[in-house]
């Protein structure tokens, strides 16, 4: 595996995980490897929707400007857009505040068949959340144990739980910051809280590393994703991605061999009785 893994709750200091990697790969043999990977990404999520039987959802977190978009932009677009989806999460609307931190998270969480990517997710209610003091410790400190039950009943619903934590550096943050700044076709992009959210930036490691401690289970397990490579990220989240899938593989392929078993049945009764 090209990234490290979390499926156990304990002890976590990701800090320690370093934010580049190039996986013994070059550029340009990293580009050939993912768009293999992407060949068979389609295939299995093909596979998903035709069988009907799970769900996929992927969990995208990361500071600004990790790539969330690159990497939803690389790796969704590896599938049929018929069956995929994305849904972002901005800050709550009044609406949305009226209710329990779950409510618009929920209503977007993948039907059978459908694979939906979480640009920014429920996570959110425990790293800005905590990290701005927008709602007292007492509220928000519920929430870990709220988010591992929520995620226990997609899991216990044939829902396929990955969550990706982006990992960049501060100096790579700077410089895609500086990037988007310099290039009008990017910079629209840019909020001036990318910059001032910077002077959080340990604040916002203690809330991960406790996201990572605390809500890691085997069933919902988080990938902590080398990130100032863009074409390492896209490998080593595909890779995550297929292998996650694939042991399903089998399970499909008999779920459609029962479809279509019923479906010619129905097929000869139906052409037995046309005129
Ligand atoms: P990029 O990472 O590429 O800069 P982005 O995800 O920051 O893009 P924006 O629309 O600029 O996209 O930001 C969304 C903002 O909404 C983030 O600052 C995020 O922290 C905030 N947000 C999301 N969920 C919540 C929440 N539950 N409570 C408060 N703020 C939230």
């Amino acid at each position: 595996m090209l990234c490290e893994k979390f499926d156990n709750p304990g002890k976590v200091s990701f800090t320690t995980i370093p934010t580049k990697s190039d996986g013994g790969m070059t550029e340009a043999q990293a580009l050939e490897r993912f768009a293999k990977q992407a060949v068979e990404l389609g295939k299995l999520q093909e596979l998903l929707s035709a069988a009907g039987t799970h769900a996929l959802l992927v969990v995208l977190q990361g500071r600004d400007a990790s790539g969330k978009d690159g990497a939803i932009k690389s790796v969704a677009g590896a599938m049929n857009p018929g069956g995929t989806r994305v849904a972002s999460f901005k800050v709550p609307t009044p609406e949305e505040r009226a209710h329990d931190f779950l409510w618009r998270i929920h209503k977007q969480t993948p039907g059978k068949g459908e694979v939906v990517f979480f640009n920014r997710s429920h996570y959110e209610d425990i790293l800005v959340v905590r990290v701005h003091e927008l709602a007292p410790k007492a509220v928000w400190e519920k929430r870990y144990d709220d988010i591992n039950s929520f995620e226990n009943l997609l899991v216990d619903n044939n829902v396929i739980v990955v969550k990706f934590f982006l990992h960049v550096s501060k100096d790579e943050q700077e410089r895609r910051l500086l990037e988007r700044e310099a290039n009008p076709d990017k910079a629209w992009k840019l909020n001036p809280s990318d910059w001032t959210e910077r002077n959080f930036w340990d604040n916002y490691s203690a809330a991960y590393d406790d996201v990572l401690e605390r809500c890691s289970t085997k069933d919902a397990p988080w990938y902590v994703i080398p990130a100032d490579n863009k074409w390492f990220r896209n490998v080593a989240m595909a890779e995550v991605l297929i292998e996650t899938l694939k042991p399903y593989k089998a399970e499909w392929k008999a779920a459609l061999a029962k479809l279509g078993a019923e479906q010619k049945v129905a097929l000869d009764k139906a052409r037995a009785t046309a005129g």
